[in-house]
């Protein structure tokens, strides 16, 4: 049968060159890069040489550059250590700001701050078409607002939010407080970094986190940028890995995929021309041949690689499977939710009624996609839809 993989954004497969470049680290050069030997120092050139690789990319220092396990902990990372460290200098309740169609990590991690009464949390309402409003950071900006947190791009719908002009905003009101450290400005650009611009300075961002298998790296590996002098206090204890920020023994081979990963970006310009052009087929093939159709989230200011759907009548869950029937991987939204029968808390945020957030597909270009998994794709969709219409009226018909 064929095989149509539409799911990059749940995950993505690692590049031939980046297992290439991970294999020595898993038994020729397998030293621990805290060790002071000959096998431990190897390792840590490894470690060095990739830091130097991410800190390049973002447009910063190397010592701004932290090793985790994923986007997951950074996020993290990011917002308990923060807190932790103003909770230690302040013994306050600080404020926070996010949005509500973060991905889980963010979210809960700020829900879970809020019950605990550790933080009071803002959570900023998402536009019918998929974007937050500068002017609703202003307004819920206080005295004692430590943290701003929002998505680069968002993992559902593919929207690109205005980090660039929060940055902005944000070092305007640090400069005028006399300098003060806060609020911060932090960043999930886990799916942004494979198609826009990261340049730490040119967001004006404090924190920035990104994840490996994303962007044909490894699973398992990530990182947080964050920017010299920035109060963050580890939130995990052990040895003293990461300049004491990130304890634990480094995943060497992952830090090594990630960074092949990141260099492999700069190479992929024509690729990524073609992955917007055939979204863009797909979604005006998809428009044009089934009724009732609708694109969920802007056409601009989308990532190059996203489409999603929702179809009057018919629930997002029988398409996912009917697809992978015939060979298609796509979702309905976050990989990390898909389990869940609740609808897509993206599509609420923007507005969607309950039972049009149920009946997403999320359907996510690689640099491998072609016309063909295209036209394919599009057939049995449109198979589909028109027979789980067929049994939902045969089904409301049985109850009148
Ligand atoms: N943030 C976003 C926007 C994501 O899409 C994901 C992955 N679905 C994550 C965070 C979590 O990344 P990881 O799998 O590396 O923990």
């Amino acid at each position: 049968m064929k095989k149509v993989y539409l799911d990059h954004a749940a995950t993505t497969p690692a590049d031939e060159r980046v297992l290439q470049k991970m294999h020595p680290y898993f038994s020729g050069q397998f030293g621990n890069p805290m060790s002071v030997h000959e096998f431990g120092q190897e390792a840590m050139d490894a470690v060095d040489r990739s830091r130097k690789i991410l800190a390049d990319f973002f447009g910063c220092r190397t010592e701004e550059v932290i090793f985790t396990s994923g986007a997951t902990e950074s996020n993290n990372l990011a917002i308990r250590g923060i807190l932790k460290e103003y909770y230690i200098a302040n013994q306050k309740r600080p404020h926070i700001i996010t949005t509500r169609f973060e991905h889980h990590c963010v979210l809960a991690t700020c829900q879970e701050l809020e019950k605990e009464g550790l933080a009071e949390v803002t959570y900023l309402p998402v536009s019918r078409n998929g974007f937050i409003k500068i002017a609703d950071v202003k307004k819920s900006l206080k005295l004692n607002t430590i943290l701003v947190s929002v998505m680069y791009v968002n993992n559902e719908i593919g929207t690109v939010q205005p980090i660039q002009e929060i940055g902005k905003l944000i070092s305007a009101i640090r400069a005028k407080d006399f300098g003060s450290a806060y609020p911060l400005l932090h960043t999930d650009a886990t799916q942004a970094v494979n198609y826009y611009d990261c340049n730490v300075e040119t967001l004006g961002v404090d924190l920035l986190s990104m994840s490996g298998h994303k962007i044909h790296g490894p699973k398992g590996v990530g990182a947080l940028y964050v920017r010299k002098n920035t109060p963050l206090k580890s939130i995990q204890t052990g040895g003293g890995q990461e300049f004491g920020l990130r304890a634990g023994t480094h995943n060497v081979p992952g830090i090594v995929g990630l960074s092949e990963a990141i260099q492999q970006i700069k190479n992929q310009k024509s690729k990524v021309k073609n992955i917007l052009k055939l979204r863009d087929y797909l979604i005006k093939k998809v428009l044009r041949e089934i009724p009732k159709s609708h694109l969920n989230g802007s056409v601009e200011k989308r990532s190059p690689n996203n489409a999603n759907f929702r179809f009057d009548n018919v629930e997002g869950e029988g398409i996912i499977l009917s697809l992978n029937a015939a060979g298609i991987a796509a979702s309905t939204g976050s990989a990390c939710s898909s389990g869940s029968l609740d609808p897509s808390h993206v599509l609420l945020a923007m507005g969607l009624k309950h039972e049009q957030a149920h009946g997403s597909l999320r359907l996510t270009l690689g640099r491998n996609t072609t016309k063909a998994d295209v036209d394919y794709t599009v057939r049995i969709i449109k198979k589909t839809i028109a027979r789980l219409r067929k049994i939902s009226g045969n089904v409301l018909a049985d109850f009148k």
